[in-house]
């Protein structure tokens, strides 16, 4: 069994992507190629947002945005501390200070109540992370910014084609970045990205910032970055568009499928709420489990491939602890300590996953000491 299984996605749309790949070696324009630019526009459509523009990685996108705003050194941004490292990374990198504000227990999304107790003269910008596939109260943090004069920027790794209040994910707020790291939800075969914008000067901006600057060829009107994605990493995701929504459907299914197994299991792992006004495109799949590293050795055991997103919360990662209180944050801490992600793609077969909800149960239920002897 697969934790994501990119051989499978690839078996469907092998003829799609070697056609598309074939073009791209017969043309030979492997940077800035016309598929670049058709990528963008479908994923713009799909989004709902004006502009989308291509970037190396989701990293870059977000790199890119604090940028394209003109962060200034010590400006600060508020994020959830429970997150993928690039989201602080990018802050720091930009010359900006990561303010972190704590998520809700039930979501592990930044709670958007505690953000206005955040703010500072100094807040230039709200960073959520729609964790897991499912965003957060944008409408609620876009009100707070927009009562403090901030922008938001979605990190939106991890939920491209997830809806909210009838919107897309990429398009809830004035930035939304996406990645398509390969086991994303809209994956290529390497690093890439984007960031969607629907304001015509960020957009340009983003585009002249992710080609060192250029207004023109050898005209340098900023300062940028080497921050394209390869044309022949747009045509794989191209052709993965074509059974996207597909895909989507059948990851909400298998979400659905394994909340409602696992409810009836009586395996002792805690689920996710997914709220009413959206949706979960589920990149993870994601449980709550205690004594999480015997139940993680115990699934192994049983041929179930699992991971942790994430074990640390980044207040207490080296790197970005300065200064931050150990203790702050408690519900990214406890989270931090139980999450477990569990085996999740479309194309995971329903007799894997009862196969993974079966060790659940065993892992779960079975005293630590007799798994420890197993
Ligand atoms: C994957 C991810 C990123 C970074 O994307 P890359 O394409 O790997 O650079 C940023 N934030 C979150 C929440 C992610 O999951």
């Amino acid at each position: 069994m697969q934790f994501t299984d990119l051989k499978a996605q690839y078996g469907a749309l092998k003829q799609s992507i070697d056609a598309r790949i074939q073009r791209v070696l017969d043309h030979g324009q492997y940077i800035m190629g016309p598929e670049v630019a058709e990528m963008e526009q479908a994923l713009a459509a799909y989004s709902g947002a004006r502009h989308c523009v291509a970037v190396a990685s989701g990293t870059e996108a977000l790199l890119i945005a604090l940028m394209a705003l003109g962060l200034k050194s010590g400006d600060e941004v508020i994020t959830s501390p429970f997150t993928f490292a690039a989201t602080a990374e990018t802050i720091v990198l930009a010359g900006g200070v990561p303010v972190y504000v704590d998520i809700e227990p039930d979501t592990c999304n930044i709670d958007a109540r505690l953000i206005e107790a955040a703010i500072t003269p100094r807040t230039r910008a709200i960073m959520p992370v729609s964790l897991y596939g499912q965003a957060a109260d944008m409408d609620d943090i876009n009100a707070v910014a927009a009562r403090h004069g901030l922008v938001v920027i979605e990190d939106a790794a991890q939920s491209f084609g997830a809806s909210y209040r009838g919107r897309r994910s990429c398009n809830l707020s004035t930035i939304g970045c996406t990645s398509f790291f390969p086991s994303k939800p809209l994956g290529c075969y390497g690093d890439g990205g984007a960031l969607f914008t629907s304001d015509d000067a960020l957009a340009q901006a983003a585009r002249e910032i992710r080609v060192h600057g250029q207004s023109g060829r050898y005209h340098h009107t900023r300062i940028g970055v080497g921050g394209r994605m390869d044309t022949l990493q747009c045509a794989v995701v191209l052709a993965k568009l074509e059974r996207f929504d597909w895909e989507l459907q059948r990851r909400r299914e298998l979400g659905q499928r394994y909340r409602e197994r696992l409810a009836a299991s009586g395996a002792e792992a805690g689920l996710l709420a997914v709220r009413d006004d959206r949706d979960c495109v589920w990149a993870q799949f994601t449980v709550l489990v205690d004594d999480r590293a015997t139940v993680q050795k115990a699934l192994q055991a049983a041929g179930v491939p699992t991971a942790v997103h994430y074990p640390k919360p980044l207040h207490h990662q080296p790197a970005y602890a300065a200064g931050h209180d150990a203790a702050a944050h408690p519900c990214s801490v406890r989270a931090a300590q139980r999450v477990l992600s569990l085996p999740m793609s479309a194309d995971l077969t329903e007799a894997d996953q009862d196969r993974v909800v079966a060790a659940l149960v065993q892992a779960t239920r079975t005293p630590a000491a007799s798994v420890a002897v197993a």
